[in-house]
């Protein structure tokens, strides 16, 4: 469910027409309904409310400060990626009781950054990570509370570039590793075994892969309890599709809880989820500018103001979004034809062979479930400026980010004399 619909054939988001935020902030812009972020993350959290839990939003899937302030104000936590994400949940007030620290690559600086911060757990993927945060809270003379990213080897059937969980990734701990490990944490000074972590990939639309990660953990989570480690915390990740198209509808948080609950049942434990996409994804919509229709021998080409630097997923994961039109018009034939941007690549495209109706030069479209992995993934490759982010709740918006200009892209650029 969200807050983006037709209303006498204008797009608009909550009660704002569309159109009438391109004639004032200009396109590309990113546009976010607050509502439905925050609708996302009630019926998320609900679902879960039957267990002691926390919900720690993927600060990856979109990272600017007005989503993430919308969210901590609703009582979020935050899983954070980066000593950089760190700075940005930090800016909107979150306390490190509520933030969680993943990735393989955790910096001696960022460690450091996390631990000044007193985050809640450091989801630890590697034996010298391990290491690291135990002789840095050393120093500092902290104690660390960790989690071990457990790799449980399960297919999680979804794009290569976005599945986590199988022993050929890079993430987390070798599933026959992990009691070893475990061991070894117990037995060092400055970090204390909170937690156990799994986070198996992205996009899922089925619930057999979780729950098939869930029951390994599980019983590793009784093994290390009867091995002396009781854990507090399990931290199941994120990972829940959305529906991009009416094709494949992924399931309703609703009944991914009850799976993940019904797994759980009697096990006494604090849960942690990581949802990125399923909370921010469908909240926001891209729009650009229709600059040219270009007639090719074999296609047609819709050429429009927004390119892969905006929107990377259809070129980096071959993605499906929905294109509409911002204004909707009945006079329109309709039309097979590929939606590119300006980049000089043939990667560049928002829409391949996409039966529309015809568009023409001056018009404007949407891209939909746009808000996840869209404006954090965009980049000023051909030196392009990014695009504008725009927020709106009910019949009001503002401007959360302006558009760069080309003068900030060169800004800290010098000449080699
Ligand atoms: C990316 C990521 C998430 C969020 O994934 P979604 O598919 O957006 O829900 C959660 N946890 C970790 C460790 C991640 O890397």
């Amino acid at each position: 469910m969200d807050y983006f619909r037709y209303l006498d054939n204008r797009l608009h988001c909550e009660q704002v027409p569309l159109d009438q935020i391109a004639a004032s902030v200009g396109t590309p812009f990113y546009c976010y309904s607050q509502g439905t972020l925050e609708r996302h993350f009630d019926v998320f959290s609900r679902a879960f409310a039957a267990v002691d839990h926390l919900i720690c939003y993927s600060v990856k899937a979109n990272s600017s400060l007005a989503i993430l302030d919308t969210l901590a104000r609703r009582g979020s936590g935050f899983d954070i990626v980066s000593g950089g994400e760190l700075e940005r949940v930090k800016r909107v007030g979150c306390p490190g009781s509520r933030v969680v620290f993943s990735g393989v690559g955790k910096s001696g600086a960022e460690i450091q950054a996390a631990l000044e911060h007193d985050i809640l757990l450091f989801n630890v993927e590697s034996h010298g990570e391990l290491l690291r945060i135990n002789t840095l809270a050393g120093r500092m003379g902290k104690k660390a509370p960790i989690a071990l990213r457990i790799n449980p080897d399960v297919d999680p059937a979804t794009h290569p570039y976005i599945s986590t969980g199988l022993r050929r990734n890079k993430f987390g701990i070798p599933h026959p590793q992990a009691m070893e490990l475990y061991r070894l944490a117990a037995s060092l000074e400055h970090v204390i075994p909170m937690g156990l972590d799994c986070h198996i990939g992205s996009q899922l639309t089925t619930l057999e892969p979780f729950v098939d990660a869930l029951k390994r953990v599980k019983q590793l989570l009784i093994e290390l309890r009867r091995a002396g480690i009781p854990l507090r915390y399990l931290d199941l990740g994120g990972g829940l599709g959305i529906p991009y198209d009416a094709q494949q509808i992924p399931p309703h948080p609703e009944r991914y809880a009850e799976a993940l609950l019904q797994e759980l049942n009697g096990l006494e434990i604090t849960l942690i989820l990581e949802p990125g996409r399923v909370i921010v994804g469908n909240a926001g919509v891209l729009v650009a500018g229709v600059e040219y229709v270009k007639e090719g021998e074999e296609k047609r080409f819709i050429i429009t103001d927004a390119g892969m630097n905006d929107l990377l997923r259809p070129a980096l994961y071959d993605a499906h979004h929905t294109i509409l039109p911002v204004v909707r018009r009945f006079d329109r034939e309709e039309i097979l034809a590929d939606v590119v941007g300006p980049i000089c690549e043939s990667g560049d495209f928002l829409a391949k062979d996409r039966v529309l109706p015809e568009f023409h030069a001056g018009e404007l479209l949407a891209v939909r479930s746009a808000g996840a992995y869209g404006f954090s993934m965009s980049s000023n490759y051909n030196t392009r400026p990014r695009a504008a982010e725009v927020m709106v709740c009910q019949d009001r918006f503002a401007v959360v980010r302006p558009r760069e200009t080309i003068h900030q892209l060169m800004e800290h650029e010098t000449l080699f004399t």
